[in-house]
């Protein structure tokens, strides 16, 4: 028997209409293996009882039912909030963020999955786990649509809703693996998250973001800012240097009249680093100029690096200084996604990655408790 080379989470419905003829069998078997497999009622081909044994069978030859495999998963929050550690085929390891809007006054609850792009990344931004590991590899467009089915599954098994919502925002920088990542947002709109419900971020590679606004995929737009002089964002972003921020700016500029979608700016706030009350004047201006909504994260800390978050009064007086187009990420949700990378990062340091371990070094990745190791 060959091994599976072709993964479930990379094929349209279309694609696997077409595995199916080729197998003799209707184009309605491939609504019978999506739909429980896209909603985690199924994690393999075996156990979808709808289909005949032989086709099961076949199909598990055939195709890789899922490419990541769960080896930790850490909750907080009181559950709203779930790390999934999770392995590729080659034993490289990715995070991904489960975070549980449950909806207040007139909102609806969202459920939204933050996904990694990449295994580390080559930007190195000075405050971030993830840009200390370097890059490793790029992610396939399956492995990241694989990503939003493995929380899906965590979701059902808890009697939770389905994914609605995806944000780009755990490791890697997905503009940095732009084919990848658009045939993901393809993929995952055909499995059924729209582009509207997604978010991808950037450090600021200004030629693709161009090209984003080009490919007619209504997705929204997050500019990871962190500074808003050159001086500053230079030794920050190291990206800057390439494309410093005026053309950063008349990027984001250009995105939202080709889209007509206004693109938000993230900012993590670093004592003593960016948060003085002339860094918060030059954002305000420059979020002005763009029309961006701004979110503010305070620092979540890092392995080896003695950079921090102001304390919580210093963070309010700096929103203020901003203005009411700024709000404050303060816990959980924004907070933890702005945090991948970092149970990674601490795993990697153990001599021996054990879920003991991990569960030792867990003050590392922010006061998480272990809730499950497969
Ligand atoms: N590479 C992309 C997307 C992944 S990073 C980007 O940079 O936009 C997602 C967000 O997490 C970014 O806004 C990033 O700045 C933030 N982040 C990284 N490290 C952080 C930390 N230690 N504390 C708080 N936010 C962090
Ligand atoms: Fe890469 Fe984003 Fe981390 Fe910067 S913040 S190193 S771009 S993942």
């Amino acid at each position: 028997m060959t091994a599976p080379h072709h993964e479930l989470g990379g094929l349209t419905r279309v694609d696997l209409e077409s595995v199916l003829i080729e197998l003799g069998q209707p184009r309605y078997r491939a609504a019978q293996i999506r739909e429980p497999a896209w909603s985690g009622r199924t994690s393999s081909f075996l156990e979808t009882k709808s289909l005949p044994l032989a086709l099961r069978e076949q199909l598990a030859a055939r195709l890789c039912f899922q490419s990541l495999t769960q080896v930790l998963a850490t909750s907080a929050d009181r559950g709203l909030t779930t790390k999934l550690l999770l392995r590729a085929h080659d034993g490289e390891e990715v995070e991904t963020v489960l975070i549980r809007h449950p909806g207040s006054s007139g909102q609806r609850p969202r459920n939204t999955v933050c996904v990694s792009s990449q295994v580390g990344c080559a930007i190195g931004c000075l405050f971030c786990a993830t840009g200390q590991l370097g890059l490793r590899r790029n992610l396939t467009a399956a492995e990241i649509v694989d990503q939003v089915r493995a929380a899906a599954q965590i979701w059902f098994e808890a009697g939770q809703s389905a994914p609605s919502n995806v944000v780009f925002m755990g490791m890697g920088e997905p503009l940095h693996n732009y084919l990848a990542v658009v045939e993901s947002l393809h993929l995952l709109r055909d499995w059924g998250i729209s582009p509207r419900h997604i978010v991808v971020s950037t450090s600021g590679l200004v030629p693709e973001i161009d090209q984003l606004a080009g490919e007619k995929l209504p997705v929204r737009l997050a500019i990871s800012l962190h500074a808003a002089n050159d001086q500053l964002r230079d030794r920050l972003v190291p990206l800057n240097r390439r494309y410093p921020l005026a053309e950063l700016k008349a990027a984001a500029i250009r995105f939202s009249a080709s889209t007509g979608r206004r693109v938000s700016l993230e900012y993590v706030l670093i004592a003593g680093v960016n948060d003085r009350p002339a860094d918060a004047a030059a954002l305000r201006q420059l979020a002005a100029s763009v029309q961006a909504h701004v979110n503010l994260i305070p620092m979540n800390p890092i392995p080896n690096s003695t950079l921090s978050a102001p304390p919580q009064r210093a963070c309010r007086e700096f929103a203020a200084l901003v203005g009411p187009r700024a709000s404050i990420r303060f816990s959980r949700g924004e907070r933890a996604t702005a945090a991948c990378g970092q149970l990674r990062a601490s795993m990697t340091a153990l001599p021996r990655r054990s879920a003991l371990a991990a569960a030792a070094h867990r003050d590392l990745v922010g006061g998480y408790v272990e809730v499950g190791v497969r």
